[in-house]
C-alpha cells in the first residue's frame, strides 16, 4: 500500500460498510462463481457478469441491489477482453471468488490496460471489512493503492465466498484485459512486459538520436521529420500504456487525458511530413500534397476546437480515426511513388505494412477476435520498430545514392563524354603533381602533343557524326599504344596530350614513333568506305629544373606546329633550349 493508504481505508470502511451489509448472503446464481484456486494464465473477462451504468453513476450499494432486484440486468462477455470502444461509458464487472479451503488465498486482479481513467475494485467478503482498491490513469501515481502503471489489486481471499466488483469508467477505448493469478505470475509477466519495453525503446532512443544527430550536422528537414516520427511513437506509446505517468509524469493526470489523442495526432502528422519530404511528394505530386497539408491543418484545427470545448471522447475519436487514414494515405503514397519509379518508396511499403500488419494484430488480440499472445499483445510496437529501421535504412541508401550520383558527377567532369580518356580537368592536376615529384627527384620526364592531320576535310568528306567515329577509334588506338604510366588526355578538339614520366628522350621518340605508326596503319570503316588518318606529334623533354610543365606544353605544341608544317603524318622533338631533331627515328 501507498502513503495514503489510511485515508483510502478509513474512505472505502465508510463507504463500503453500509452496502456491505445490505448485501444479502445468498444468491440466486445469476452471478457467476470463480474458484480462487484457480490461476488464468491469460485474460479472463468471460467469467464474469458485466453492467453497463446508464445515465448516472452508480454506487456498489445500488449495484449489488439492481443485481439483486433484477438479475438480468447482467450480461455475460462472450471473449476473454471486454471492448466497448471510445467514450462508451462506465462498466461493472461482477463475480462471486469462492475459497473452498480453510486458508486465505492470496490473489491479483489486474486490468492491463495503461489508459483507462479509473479503475474500483471492490472485494467484500462476508465477516470481513469490505475493501477497495483504486488505480487508473486519473489518479495521480502516488494516490493509486499500487503505485503501478496498470490498475491493480492484491487481496487474500479468505475461505468462503467474497464478492468482486470491479468499475471502470474512461473516455478512452474501453479494452478490459482482466487478469486473475497469483503474485508471482504477475510479477513474470511484469518483468517480460518490462524487458521487452526496454528493447523496443532502446531502439528507438537509439535511432532518434541517431537522426537528431545528423540533423544537427547536415540540417536536413528529412532527418528532423524522422525524429519527431520516432520521438512522437515513444511519447505516445508512453502517454497509453502507462509508462508515461510511471516513470516522466506521475501527477499530470491532467495532461496523461489529452496527451494520447494530441501525441497520435503528432505521429500521424510527422511520418506524414517526413513520407512527403523523404518521397518528394511536393515536386511529383503536388496535388496529393495539397492535400495532405490540408488534412493536417484541419485535425489540428479540430482537436484544439475539442481541447477548448472540453470533448475528450471527440478528440480521441478524432484520433483513432486520423490513425488508420495515415496509414492508408502512406500505403496510397509509396505504391503510388513506387509506380512513378521512385525506389525509395518500395521501404515505406515495405516500413507501413509492417506496422498496419502489427497495429492489426495487436488490435485483434486485445480485442479477443484472435487467441491471446503475448507476441499478439506486443505486435503494434514490433511492426513499429520494423517499421522505424526500414525508414532508417531508406535514408541511408538515399545518403548512398547521393554520395554516388556526386561522385559520378565528379568524374563526368574530369572525363570527355566521346572518347572516355581524361579532359584537361582530369588531366592537369595528375600531371602537375607527376611534374613536381619527377623535378624534384631531378628525373627525366617528357611531354607529347598529337593532333589528327587534316581532321577538317574527313569531317567535311563524311560528315560530322563520322568524324565522331574516327576521333573515338584513334583515341581508343592511342591508349591501346600508350605505356602503362603515361598519362593520355584530350586536349581539345582533335588534340591529345600524352605525359612521360621517367622517360628519356629517346625512350619518348620511340614511343611517340609508334604511336604514330599505329594510327597511320588504322583503318575506319563507314559503311563500306575506308577511312585513314595521319597523326603530327610534337615532343618536348624537361631540359632543366626550372621549367613549368606549361612551359614543356607550350614547347611541344612548337613542335607539333612544326611537324605540321614539314608535312605532318611526323614527330617532331626538341629539348627545351636545344635544337629541334625531326624524325630522329627512321619509321619502322
Ligand atoms: P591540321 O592537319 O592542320 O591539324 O588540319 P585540321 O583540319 O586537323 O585542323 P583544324 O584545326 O583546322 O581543324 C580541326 C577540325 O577538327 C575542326 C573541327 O571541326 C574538328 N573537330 C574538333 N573537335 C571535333 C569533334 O569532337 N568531333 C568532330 N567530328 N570534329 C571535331
Ligand atoms: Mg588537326
Ligand atoms: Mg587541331
Amino acid at each position: 500500500m501507498q502513503p495514503h493508504w489510511p485515508l483510502l481505508f478509513l474512505l472505502t470502511v465508510v463507504n463500503l460498510t453500509p452496502c456491505a451489509l445490505a448485501e444479502s448472503a445468498t444468491d440466486d446464481g445469476s452471478v457467476p462463481v470463480i474458484d480462487a484456486r484457480t490461476v488464468f494464465q491469460g485474460a479472463m473477462v468471460n467469467q464474469m457478469a458485466f453492467l453497463a451504468e446508464q445515465d448516472e453513476a452508480l454506487s456498489v450499494g445500488a449495484v449489488q441491489s439492481l443485481i439483486r432486484r433484477n438479475p438480468a440486468v447482467l450480461t455475460y462477455p462472450e471473449s476473454s477482453v471486454l471492448t466497448r470502444g471510445i467514450n462508451s461509458g462506465a462498466i461493472w464487472l461482477v463475480a462471486n471468488v469462492l475459497n473452498p479451503t480453510d486458508d486465505p488465498i492470496l490473489r491479483r486482479v489486474s486490468v492491463r490496460t495503461g489508459w483507462l481513467e479509473q479503475v474500483d475494485f471492490f472485494f467484500i467478503a462476508e465477516g470481513q471489512l469490505p475493501q477497495r482498491f483504486i488505480g487508473g490513469d486519473r489518479i495521480p501515481l502516488n494516490q493509486r493503492s499500487f503505485a503501478k502503471r496498470i490498475p491493480s489489486a492484491d487481496y487474500p481471499f479468505p475461505p468462503g465466498e467474497t464478492r468482486l466488483l470491479l468499475r471502470i469508467e474512461t473516455a478512452d477505448p474501453m479494452v478490459v484485459p482482466l487478469y486473475f493469478s497469483s503474485v508471482a505470475a504477475s510479477h513474470r509477466r511484469e518483468q517480460s512486459e518490462t524487458a521487452f519495453y526496454s528493447f523496443i525503446y532502446g531502439v528507438m532512443f537509439a535511432l532518434l538520436a541517431c537522426s537528431l544527430m545528423l540533423f544537427a550536422g547536415l540540417r536536413q528537414r528529412r532527418y528532423l521529420f524522422y525524429s519527431l516520427y520516432t520521438g512522437s511513437f515513444v511519447a505516445m506509446t508512453a502517454s497509453y500504456n502507462g509508462i508515461g505517468m510511471a516513470l516522466l509524469w506521475p501527477e499530470a493526470v491532467g495532461w496523461q487525458q489529452w496527451a494520447p489523442p494530441l501525441l497520435m495526432l503528432c505521429f500521424a502528422s510527422s511520418g506524414l511530413a517526413f513520407a512527403t519530404n523523404f518521397l518528394s511528394t511536393k515536386r511529383r505530386q503536388p496535388r496529393l500534397h495539397k492535400t495532405f497539408q490540408t488534412i493536417g491543418v484541419a485535425y489540428f484545427a479540430l482537436f484544439v476546437v475539442f481541447f477548448a470545448l472540453g470533448e475528450q471522447g471527440l478528440a480521441l475519436r478524432l484520433a483513432f480515426l486520423v490513425a488508420p487514414l495515415f496509414s492508408v494515405l502512406m500505403l496510397y503514397m509509396s505504391v503510388s511513388s513506387w509506380v512513378a519509379g521512385n525506389q525509395f518508396a518500395r521501404y515505406f511499403m515495405l516500413g507501413t505494412l509492417a506496422s498496419v500488419v502489427g497495429a492489426s494484430i495487436t488490435a485483434s488480440t486485445v480485442t479477443g477476435m484472435i487467441p491471446y499472445t503475448q507476441l499478439g499483445y506486443y505486435a503494434v510496437d514490433i511492426g513499429m520498430v520494423v517499421d522505424a529501421i526500414l525508414l532508417m535504412l531508406a535514408l541511408a541508401d538515399l545518403v548512398r545514392k547521393n554520395e554516388e550520383a556526386r561522385t559520378a558527377a565528379e568524374q563526368n567532369a574530369q572525363t570527355d563524354l566521346l572518347t572516355g580518356l581524361s579532359n584537361r580537368r582530369g588531366f592537369l592536376p595528375v600531371a602537375e603533381s607527376l611534374w613536381s615529384l619527377v623535378t624534384r627527384k631531378n628525373r627525366n620526364v617528357c611531354v607529347a602533343m598529337i593532333d589528327i592531320d587534316r581532321f577538317k576535310s574527313i569531317n567535311d568528306q563524311y560528315g560530322h557524326a563520322v568524324g565522331d567515329k574516327v576521333l573515338k577509334v584513334i583515341a581508343d588506338e592511342l591508349y591501346r599504344s600508350r605505356r602503362r604510366g603515361d598519362l593520355l588526355a584530350r586536349w581539345g578538339g582533335e588534340e591529345f596530350t600524352l605525359l612521360l614520366p621517367e622517360t628519356s628522350e629517346a625512350e619518348a621518340l620511340k614511343v611517340a614513333e609508334r604511336f604514330r605508326h599505329n594510327v597511320e596503319q588504322l583503318v575506319t570503316n563507314d559503311r563500306g568506305k575506308v577511312i585513314q588518318c595521319t597523326i603530327s606529334i610534337g615532343v618536348a623533354s624537361r631540359h632543366s629544373e626550372h621549367v613549368t610543365l606549361d612551359q614543356a606544353i607550350a614547347k611541344a605544341d612548337e613542335e607539333l606546329y612544326r611537324a605540321k608544317l614539314q608535312g605532318r603524318n611526323q614527330v617532331s622533338f626538341s629539348r627545351m633550349s636545344g635544337k629541334s631533331v625531326e624524325n630522329p627515328l627512321p619509321a619502322d
